[in-house]
């Protein structure tokens, strides 16, 4: 839910993200093909009639799209859309019913989002830094909501210094107050001189004008559709970035809710599989090394070959929103 500025804006990200939903399920080896809603407005404005009618247009694709929550929306609104439709997943109820309370199965995706990004992240500095530990290290996020807040928490728990923003006044000061981060502006949270960026707040972040000033060697974030067009993944390579392509490190979060939706899955089971996602992006960095090609197209390539092995046919790219 954002206050898109035109309804063609909405329609552009609800392509990019629906197209990065499809390569993102394919990558996780999950049993779906790949969809987005987006609604128009200020989640500071939802109400529960809102998503309720909201609810019943995604009742009446009679299972064609299965909803979850995402930016602007919560477990709470993910319940009120259940009162109306049963093609919904990420509910509050299945977290209160998950065997581990740490890593409960299901309910708010947010916590295991972070949780496959930490662990991205690790893999990446591995890759380029050399370095097994973030003990030291400087990572600056961007967007300290459902995902950059958890994942701030695991950072820090592993000795890593933060630099910190959010547009939405309060976010920051929580984070410096819990974990001695440190506030930089909004505005200058991409060119930090820092030793990783994680960017998880919106998309198209990276493009012609940003990347020349990102000093990271190292992009690894939650946000989706972080590159603005195609050719921004070859423009972060040729800066010596390694980016870990957005749909194959922010995989936690579907796979919960997938396996809340389909049932019968444990905590232990959630987690393994997150657990997979720094192998898959290792294997990605290492084919973009041999083959001297963006880790961005080798993702995407990988997407794409997965998809056409289902006999689904991939989407065309939308061109970016800004
Ligand atoms: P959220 O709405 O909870 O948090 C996003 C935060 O980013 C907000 O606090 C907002 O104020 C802040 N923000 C927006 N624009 C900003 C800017 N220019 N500079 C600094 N801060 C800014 O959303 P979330 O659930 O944490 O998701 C974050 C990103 O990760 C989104 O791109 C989302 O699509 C993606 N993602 C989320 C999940 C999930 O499980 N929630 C899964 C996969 C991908």
């Amino acid at each position: 839910m954002w206050p898109y500025a035109t309804s063609s804006d909405a329609v552009v990200d609800a392509l990019r993200l629906s197209r990065g939903m499809s390569y993102k399920n394919a990558m996780a080896e999950l049993p779906f093909g790949g969809g987005k809603a987006v609604i128009i407005g200020d989640s500071r404005e939802k109400t529960r009639q809102w998503m309720e009618a909201f609810g019943r247009l995604v009742d009446s694709l009679g299972g064609r799209y299965i909803t979850a929550e995402d930016v602007g929306t919560t477990t709470t609104d993910m319940e009120q859309v259940a009162r109306v439709t049963r093609f919904v997943s990420g509910l509050a109820r299945e977290s209160a019913r998950g065997a581990d309370a740490a890593m409960p199965a299901g309910g708010d995706p947010g916590p295991k989002t972070a949780l496959g990004v930490f662990l991205g992240l690790k893999a990446a500095v591995r890759f380029r830094l050399g370095r097994s530990s973030l003990e030291g290290l400087k990572v600056a996020v961007q967007g300290l909501g459902g995902v950059g807040y958890p994942l701030c928490r695991q950072l820090a728990a592993e000795g890593a210094s933060l630099l910190v923003a959010d547009s939405r006044p309060g976010m920051a000061q929580r984070v410096c107050g819990e974990l001695g981060a440190r506030e930089v502006p909004a505005d200058a949270i991409l060119s930090q001189d820092v030793d990783v960026l994680a960017p998880c707040a919106l998309g198209a972040v990276l493009d012609s004008r940003s990347i020349p000033t990102v000093r990271a060697r190292v992009v690894a974030g939650a946000a989706n559709n972080q590159l603005a067009r195609d050719q921004d993944g070859e423009a972060l390579m040729r800066a010596g970035i390694l980016y870990a392509p957005d749909y194959v490190i922010n995989a936690g979060g579907i796979i919960s809710v997938g396996h809340e939706y389909r049932g019968g899955a444990t905590a232990a089971q959630v987690r393994s599989e997150i657990e997979k996602i720094p192998v898959r992006l290792t294997e990605i960095f290492e084919r973009a090394r041999r083959e001297g090609r963006p880790t961005s197209a080798i993702a995407d390539q990988m997407a794409i070959d997965r998809l056409a092995a289902t006999g689904l046919r991939p989407l065309q790219r939308a061109s970016a929103r800004n």
